[in-house]
């Protein structure tokens, strides 16, 4: 589908996937199975401009658009599906909120060092209680003097550990509701802030996933980002273009799959000849591409709707909601493609299945997408 693409996004899609395949690929498994974070990939993805792609270039980001983000994310998570969470996280969770609803001067205080990678990000909005319901968090802001005083603790939050900058959602109405949910910037170190357990997990094990506690945390009040009680509107035009990214993510996964299992099956000889020979194992391929293509231009076009400036909640839904079961799809064909070798950790192939499970829940699982898309076409 190269065709769609221009010479920029063509050469930069090439750039990050080369250095996936040449910096990421030899230790991607490694970093999962020991659940270590991929910090020099990080620096190095940084230096690429990776980590600001989709931002101009006077707030210190590389000036693409975002069709050339998802482009990387994919190329990224191909290889370490980690660490292309840690990218999606960071630039549409964290990024995106300051850059769309921040004010000039948080923009210019924030930015230049997150786009450069200088500072990591992350977004927390889920809380033990409230997960899909997420009008029903519990963590509070109260305004004493000129200070936002936050108490409670959200879970579940990628880059956790490592965030220098939180995008925090707390309830300044709790009677409210949505309509009483406010965003702000914390920065680490904030006395009264701390990081929580972390998760040990099926898949994307080198990603860290945090609870993260506030506890008569003290912010500035020029802190809050966009306007008091609008915050439910920030997490969710924000969740939008997280879910392209994550649709991105899948993608990655299910190409991984796809070029593996065209290896092997080529490699693998039973009964005298090539697996691949097999037409069961030849309509499996062609199952995996045809849903892989189909998740493919889903995601494209959201991205470029997004490029656009246009709506693409239903969009974004929709590529989430394929991508994902592809993902899925493709890493257990993948797996009974490579028989027995695909269930042992010596192939990726089960780490494939292990990360792709997730893309099916977080920012939204897929029945609440189905809910975001059935809505959008009941409405009125
Ligand atoms: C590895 C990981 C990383 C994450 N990263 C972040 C992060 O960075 N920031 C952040 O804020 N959160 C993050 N999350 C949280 C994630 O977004 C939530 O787990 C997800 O939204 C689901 O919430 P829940 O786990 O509470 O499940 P629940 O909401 O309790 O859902 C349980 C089940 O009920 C279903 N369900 C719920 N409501 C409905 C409904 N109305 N109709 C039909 N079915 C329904 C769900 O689809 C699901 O199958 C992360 C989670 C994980 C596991």
């Amino acid at each position: 589908m190269d065709y769609l693409l221009t010479e920029e996004q063509k050469m930069l899609q090439e750039m990050v996937s080369k250095f996936a395949k040449e910096e990421i690929a030899p230790v991607a498994s490694e970093l999962q199975e020991k659940g270590i974070f991929p910090a020099e990939i990080i620096k190095k993805l940084s230096e690429l401009g990776v980590m600001g792609i989709g931002y101009p270039e006077e707030y210190g980001g590389a000036g693409m658009d975002f069709v050339s983000y998802m482009l990387a994310v994919e190329a990224i998570s191909q290889y370490c599906a980690s660490t292309g969470v840690i990218v999606s996280a960071h630039s549409s969770l964290a990024v995106d909120p300051i850059f769309r609803f921040g004010t000039e001067e948080q923009k210019k205080k924030y930015l230049p060092d997150m786009c450069s990678g200088k500072k990591i990000g992350c977004h927390a909005l889920t809380e033990p209680g409230a997960g899909s319901d997420a009008g029903t968090i519990k963590t509070t802001a109260k305004l004493e003097g000129d200070k936002w005083v936050l108490n409670g603790t959200k879970h579940f939050i990628t880059n956790g550990a490592e965030a220098d900058i939180i995008i925090l959602f707390v309830s300044t109405e709790p009677e409210q509701k949505t309509r009483g949910i406010s965003a702000f910037i914390v920065e680490k170190g904030t006395p009264g802030f701390k990081v929580g357990k972390h998760e040990d997990k099926l898949g994307i094990r080198a990603s860290s996933t945090t609870e993260l506690i506030f506890e008569d945390c003290a912010i500035p009040k020029e802190n809050l980002l966009g306007e008091l009680n609008k915050g439910f509107k920030v997490a969710m035009v924000t969740l939008d273009g997280g879910r392209l990214g994550i649709a991105s993510q899948a993608l990655g996964i299910a190409k991984a799959c796809i070029e593996d299992s065209v290896a092997y099956s080529n490699e693998r000889e039973q009964f005298g000849q090539a697996i691949s020979k097999f037409q069961a194992i030849q309509w499996m391929l062609a199952e995996m591409s045809t849903e892989y293509e189909a998740s493919w231009l889903l995601t494209y076009r959201g991205s470029l709707m997004k490029d656009k400036g246009m709506r693409y909640s239903k969009e974004a839904a929709m590529a989430k909601l394929k991508a994902s079961e592809t993902a899925s799809f493709c890493a257990n064909k993948a797996i009974q493609i490579h028989g027995g070798y695909g269930y042992i950790k010596e192939f990726d192939a089960e780490r494939y299945l292990r990360d792709a499970k997730i893309t099916e829940i977080y920012e939204g699982t897929n029945e609440i997408m189905r809910i975001v898309i059935s809505s959008s076409l009941l409405k009125g």
